[in-house]
């Protein structure tokens, strides 16, 4: 079996031919295997939107932070967003990269700029220079700063009103559900194109194509989220299982062993019945094992030995209900 990397249309838009390899797991989450299935404009946009999107699942970033010793240089370059809001209701959003946490300036709707305590008198110099103001009066200003309690206002030249908020305790931001399921369906469709070869074509496809353009639900798959709460079975791995059982094809991706997106495809027959992708993050190695006995039993491979061109090698079947 070898599997095709080299497409001659892209999987997304069926329209311009892929001209660079892509990272199939995001490089953002430390995917390495790469693979000439996207065209510039889907993988600019779409997809790059979409793994964004990984970002936001709460338990990937709760194992990442967990695994920061063993995944340092990923660990490092993820931001965290965090958010809070003051005792009036103001709502402070920071991110946190490299464990420095930057608070975004915020006005308030009565027009108070509302400025960490730690970076008032920065943020007053940012404005003042802004207005133009002489740098010896600006810096006069932000000592002025300095020297008034946290939580309270200084009026600053120019009718401007800074705040020197204290800040709350900083949560973790949940975006939406705190979960990816458009990054995972992304994923999971771009490594069955690799095992399907040019199947991947088949009009049977255009709900999830039209999914992953346009966020349209689609009755050939259903989607499902579960999370593992225990910190001591996170490990620094991803790895994408497919599952044939009947005329359903399952697909579960297993980020860090935190999170698990569950997919199923209705109507899809495929001759192989099981196989396995890990992407080993901490040792840089893109690994597959044709089933999962060969998983269990340690016969696992590294991808680059099962790479082709010939995007016709493996055939499916499609089910036609
Ligand atoms: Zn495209």
């Amino acid at each position: 079996m070898l599997l095709p990397t080299d497409f001659a249309k892209c999987i997304l838009c069926l329209d311009n031919p892929p001209t660079s390899k892509e990272h199939v797991f995001p490089e953002s989450i430390g995917g390495q295997f790469k693979a000439k299935i996207l065209c510039e404009s889907c993988n600019n946009n779409r997809a790059a939107q979409i793994a964004v999107g990984i970002q936001k699942d709460i338990w990937y970033l709760n194992a990442l932070t967990k695994l920061q010793e063993v995944l340092p240089d990923l660990y490092k370059r993820t931001t965290f967003k965090y958010a809070t809001r003051t005792p009036e209701g103001i709502v402070i959003k920071s991110s946190v990269k490299n464990g420095i946490h930057k608070v975004a300036t915020i006005e308030s709707d009565d027009g108070i700029i509302v400025a960490d305590e730690k970076n008032t008198a920065i943020i007053i110099k940012g404005i003042l220079s802004a207005k133009g103001l002489p740098e010896s009066e600006i810096d006069s200003w932000a000592q002025k700063s300095g020297q008034i309690p946290a939580n309270t206002s200084i009026q600053v030249p120019a009718d401007i009103v800074v705040k020197k908020q204290e800040m709350p305790m900083l949560v973790p931001e949940i975006q939406n559900n705190g979960t990816c399921e458009s990054a995972s369906i992304l994923i999971g469709y771009e490594f069955l194109s690799l095992l399907v070869g040019n199947i991947i074509y088949d009009t049977y496809f255009n709900p999830i194509r039209k999914y992953l353009q346009t966020g349209q639900p689609s009755t050939i798959f259903s989607i499902g989220v579960s999370q593992n709460t225990n910190p001591d079975t996170y490990h620094s791995r991803h790895q994408i299982d497919f599952v044939q059982e009947k005329e359903r094809l399952i697909i579960t991706i297993n980020f860090l062993g935190a999170s698990v997106y569950k997919i199923t495809l209705s109507g899809f027959v495929w001759k192989i019945k099981d196989i396995c992708f890990i992407e080993d993050i901490r040792q840089k190695k893109s690994l597959i094992a044709l089933s999962h006995d060969d998983a269990r039993k340690g016969n696992i491979h590294d991808i680059s030995t099962l790479l082709g061109d010939d995007s016709q090698s493996n055939s499916a079947t499609l089910y036609q209900a």
